[in-house]
């Protein structure tokens, strides 16, 4: 099905060139890229496709604006930031239609990113005007020590495709914020959202250079040089772990400072004292935002052995129910995945389980003649040495294992070299902390299903990465303390 009318109207309402310095153009050559919609495989539009001038020219205007904006009133940082959470809550319709348009899920799960991703924009105006140092006496008494936050300065963002406007605004907004300036290139698949965003926060007033992004098919290629150049200050990337590994090393030859949102293997753990109705409400927003397609989605459940029948039983009951579709349509749950690599990936995971014993209690089939959709799973009896208990699913696929006691249950949670966010179910207080405090994770849902939130540090631990987005730590991501001794 092509786009409609009312969806075409709002692919229109989007650029499509590059932004640099306050200005929308062309990418040096003139070549474009096309944007596919995973519900059908066919192209919605076409976008620039960036080259390393235009990145270099990016970073140059970001390294441009940085002094002035540095210098900018924090109240002002503020209103700019607060100015585009308004645009962004007024069009939440149109742009929930092109979120789901360019990465399928459906308009419901596409407006509540937007809402989670306007947040930040909120948060962090709020957060522009607390920047703190201090002033102390010293242990001798004799000086004082002065410290002051400053603006780190150019920094590069690279953000995935499975969280379009979020994984932006988790760190434009901050940076915004601290005063810093940026260069920001979205994932290929879905750089449409992050355009509509741009456009909105330049009719906010932001100033010329302060924001800039490059959409480029070759995103290697293109980061690279100025990964590498001194005019950047920091780099903070969402991605694959092993992305995020690569551009690490890249990032050592100038000490740039790094924040990694890495991949994740989420445990979500069950204890027979649990209250298993809730546990399955809670699992089917930890598996299913987002079409499975999150860092934090569960990746694979581990339950007490007197509650797995039962809690499996249901959460295939529920996962077998959920509607099927593009994600425009009305009523729909489950919308495509993003591709037919992650669609082949998904079903091979799948198999390698069932092969090695798992039962299906449902899906388990690649479904519709166009498009990347893939049923809701439940596997029930997934033995140890499956292989989706240890990679990243990134699909609608729950396994269910079963363990005897607590001290099983967070050893199997942390036997993986990932470390993003666990889920734990237990009516029992004293266990519910001595888990939380056992487990080798960034964050941890405690009887939720759901941990993200602007008001809160976002952030994993291990091969998950590291800092922090979200809440009082986002902005210090942004912010060098600089101390100044004082002679009295
Ligand atoms: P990805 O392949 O690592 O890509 C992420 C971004 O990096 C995209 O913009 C991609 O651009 C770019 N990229 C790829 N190779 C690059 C290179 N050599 N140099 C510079 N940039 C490069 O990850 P993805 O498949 O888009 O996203 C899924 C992954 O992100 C999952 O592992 C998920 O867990 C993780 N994730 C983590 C968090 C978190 O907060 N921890 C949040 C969301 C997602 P192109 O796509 O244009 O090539």
């Amino acid at each position: 099905m092509a786009a409609t009318s009312d969806e075409q109207a709002v692919l229109d309402g989007v650029p499509s060139q590059l932004f640099i310095g306050g200005e929308w153009r062309d990418a040096t050559g003139g070549g474009t890229l096309g944007v596919e919609d995973p519900s059908t495989g066919e192209t919605l539009c076409d976008v620039a496709d960036g080259q390393v001038a235009d990145a270099q020219a990016a970073l140059a205007a970001a390294a441009e604006a940085q002094q002035d904006w540095a210098a900018h009133p924090p109240r002002e940082r503020g209103e700019i930031l607060r100015r585009a959470w308004e645009a962004v809550t007024a069009r939440i319709d149109e742009l929930a239609v092109l979120m789901t348009l360019e990465m399928g899920k459906p308009v419901a799960e596409s407006k509540a990113e937007i809402t989670y991703a306007s947040e930040f924009l909120r948060w962090f105006a709020e957060e522009a005007v607390r920047i703190e140092g201090r002033y102390s006496v010293n242990q001798t008494g004799e000086g004082r020590v002065l410290t002051m936050k400053q603006p780190v300065g150019p920094c590069l963002f690279v953000t995935p495709w499975n969280f379009p406007m979020a994984m932006g605004t988790r760190k434009i907004a901050p940076a915004i914020a601290a005063g810093c300036t940026m260069v920001v290139k979205p994932a290929k698949q879905t750089p449409l959202s992050m355009l509509a965003l741009a456009q909105i926060l330049e009719q906010a007033g932001l100033p010329a250079g302060v924001l800039n992004v490059i959409t480029a098919a070759s995103s290697g290629s293109v980061m690279e040089p100025i990964i590498k150049d001194p005019r950047a200050r920091k780099l903070s990337f969402t991605g694959s772990t092993e992305v995020g590994r690569e551009l690490m090393k890249q990032a050592a030859d100038q000490l740039l400072r790094v924040s990694m949102e890495l991949g994740g293997n989420a445990p979500f753990l069950v204890f027979e004292d649990a209250d298993v109705d809730e546990a399955v409400k809670g699992a089917m927003v930890a598996k299913m935002r987002n079409v499975g397609e999150a860092c934090t989605s569960a990746n694979r459940f581990h339950v007490a052995e007197s509650v797995a029948h039962e809690f499996s039983a249901k959460l295939a009951q529920r996962m077998g129910d959920m509607k099927i579709g593009r994600g425009t349509e009305e009523g729909v749950e489950v919308g495509p995945l993003i591709d037919d690599t992650q669609r082949q990936k998904v079903a091979e995971l799948v198999d390698d389980a069932v092969q090695r014993g798992a039962e299906v209690l449902v899906g388990a089939e690649a479904v519709g003649e166009r498009g990347y959709f893939y049923r809701p799973t439940v596997l029930g009896g997934v033995t140890k040495d499956a292989r989706l208990l240890k990679e990243e699913i990134f699909g609608p696929v729950a396994p269910v294992a079963s363990f005897a006691s607590e001290e099983e249950a967070v050893a199997a949670a942390n036997d993986t070299e990932f470390g993003l966010v666990a889920y734990v179910y237990t009516s029992d207080l004293k266990r519910a902390l001595r888990v939380c405090e056992g487990l080798e994770t960034g964050m941890v849902g405690l009887n939720q299903g759901m941990v993200s939130n602007a008001s809160a540090p976002f952030g994993g631990v291990k091969h998950s990465g590291f800092g922090r987005e979200g809440g009082h730590e986002g902005i210090q991501e942004y912010l060098e303390t600089k101390y100044v001794a004082v002679s009295l």
